[in-house]
Order: structure tokens, then sequence, then C-alpha cells
């Protein structure tokens, strides 16, 4: 059989000046672009849940900015509160709990992966950690930096999308919020040396990496020594993407090397009512097509009464 001869006009909407292709072939299908939502800390206890609970809507906490995670091709955000189905509802203080109905705020936000490696991985003890993770993977939502055993909590997780696949690994600079003084080997930590070998092991699975980071002075406005080397190391080992978050108050992003580097995102969903810029937070938008990043940004939010909504 003959193939016929066809032509195709490129548009100039394209940004391409026209012109015409003879081919036999069929012209491959233009690559898509891959866009990657990251937001900051999401904090599903205390006065967050109260406002939810006021409303009889567990998502509450998430509808300003669903609409825009759900536009995504990946969303992630930091979930610094675990779940947890024992114990009373927690009103205030700094040991979190997050009621098994509040995971529908990640859910209608269509989140796809949690870092829920953070200074309060353990504020529900070793049940919470467990039930945390249960209770996303039965919502369909994957969590890295915390796993069942030590080797799978740094195992992270991949996502394909658009024929590539994002792999995703978390740390943190402590998981004990002052509450333990031992270790808890399931919670991946902030060393560079095995993040280095987990973003090189990760590179034999997926073709683009991020790196979450839980680290930086609390309501400091630049990033430490400790998390510049943290995340230029996770570039240098073959990290596309870093972001950090805990800080409370978002940080400058930097491109470094072959990455792009996040330093804090501040807060996303969190009741820190007190100051004005831990009201203030960001979303690292990236944008792929294939495996490169075409182009990168934060977009300003303004948390309103514990609920984000985008700053335009
Ligand atoms: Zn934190």
């Amino acid at each position: 059989m003959t193939p016929t001869r066809r032509s195709f006009l490129l548009a100039p909407a394209l940004g391409l000046v026209p012109f015409r292709i003879e081919s036999s072939l069929k012209l491959p299908a233009l690559l898509p672009v891959t866009r990657l939502l990251f937001g900051g800390d999401v904090m599903l206890s205390r006065h967050v849940a109260a406002v939810a609970r006021k409303q009889a809507d567990p998502a509450w906490p998430m509808r300003g900015v669903a609409g825009l995670f759900s536009s995504a091709d990946i969303a992630f955000v930091n979930l610094e509160s675990p779940f947890s189905d024992r114990g009373r509802t927690v009103e205030d203080g700094m040991v979190f709990k997050a009621e098994p109905e509040m995971i529908e705020a990640l859910s209608i936000a269509g989140i796809d992966v949690v870092s829920t490696a953070n200074n309060h991985s353990r504020d529900r003890g070793s049940h919470g950690l467990e039930f945390t993770l249960d209770l996303l993977a039965k919502a369909g939502i994957a969590a890295v930096g915390t796993g069942l055993t030590a080797e799978a909590s740094h195992q992270g997780a991949v996502l394909q999308r658009n024929g590539v696949r994002f792999g995703f690994l978390a740390y943190t600079f402590d998981q004990s919020n002052g509450n333990y003084s031992d270790r808890d080997e399931r919670i991946a930590m902030l060393d560079a040396d095995r993040m280095t070998m987990d973003v090189k092991s990760m590179l034999g699975r997926a073709d683009v990496v991020a790196v979450s980071m839980h680290a930086g002075w609390e309501y400091y406005r630049r990033p430490n020594p400790w998390q510049q080397k943290f995340a230029r190391a996770a570039i240098d080992a073959g990290a596309s993407i870093v972001v950090g978050h805990h800080p409370h108050v978002t940080h400058t992003a930097e491109s470094y090397a072959k990455g792009i580097i996040f330093y804090s995102l501040g807060n996303l969903v969190f009741d820190q009512l007190q100051r004005k810029e831990t009201q203030r937070g960001a979303i690292a938008d990236v944008r792929f097509i294939g495996t490169r990043i075409v182009s990168y940004g934060m977009i300003p939010i303004e948390i309103v009464q514990t609920v984000p909504k985008v700053v335009y």
C-alpha cells in the first residue's frame, strides 16, 4: 500500500514561523506541558478543624484553592498533622491530631502526594503514623518521607504523567518536636548522604525527581546554611526540584545548576493568625515539557481565617 503524501501547516499561534512539512509520516503530536503544583504546610487540626466543623464541611480548609490544585497534573503538599481515630479532638496546643474526615480537604483539592515527614510526624504516636499512611492510601494519595519500615520511608513514590515518571522523596530536620528522646527509623531524616543515595536510586525508577525538605528556622526570612546545603546536594544528586517548608514564612526560590529550589513555601493551611507573614504563603508552579523544566514561579496565597486563597 502506498502511503499518501500529506502536508501539515504548523500554526503561527505556537510562536513558530509557519512552514510546510511534506511527509508520508504522521506529524508527531506536540509534547504536552505537565504542570506540578507544590503547597507548604497543611495543618488540619486545632482551629483549622474547628472552623471546618462550624461550616459542617471537612473539606473547607482547601476549598479556596481546590480548583487550582485540581487543575495540576500532580499536586503536592506537606501534611503537618497526622490523622488518628483515637483520642479526643485537639482544640489547642502543639501536639496535632487531624480527625479522619479532614482528609476530604486533601481529596477535594486533588492532592496526589503528600510529605508526612516533619516535626509533627509522631504527634499521634506510632498508631498515628501508621493510621495516617493507611488513610492516605485508601484515599489514593501517595505519602512520602514515612513508611511502615525504615526502608519504605526512603522509597518515595513515582507518579507517571504524560509519559514522564515523576519521583518524590521527603525528609525532615526533626521528627519529635521535643516530645520524644528516641528516634523512629520510619521517618526519613535530613541526612544529605542518605538523600543522595535515595535520589540516585530513584533515578533508576523515575525520569524527574522532586525532594521535599522540612527544614529551616521558624519565622526567619532567609534559608539557613543547612537548608541551602541539603537543597543544593539534592540537585547535585540529580533532583530537578526541591520544595521546602516549616519556617511558616516564605523564602525565595533559587535556580541552581539544573534544578530549582523553593527554600520555603510558608503556610498553606494553618491557624497562625497572630502574624501577617504567617498568613501569606506560596504555591510553587513548575511546568515541564517531557523531562525539562520550561517555566517555574510562585503563586502568592493569603490565608483568610485558616483558608488559603490565591492573591491576584
Ligand atoms: Zn514544621
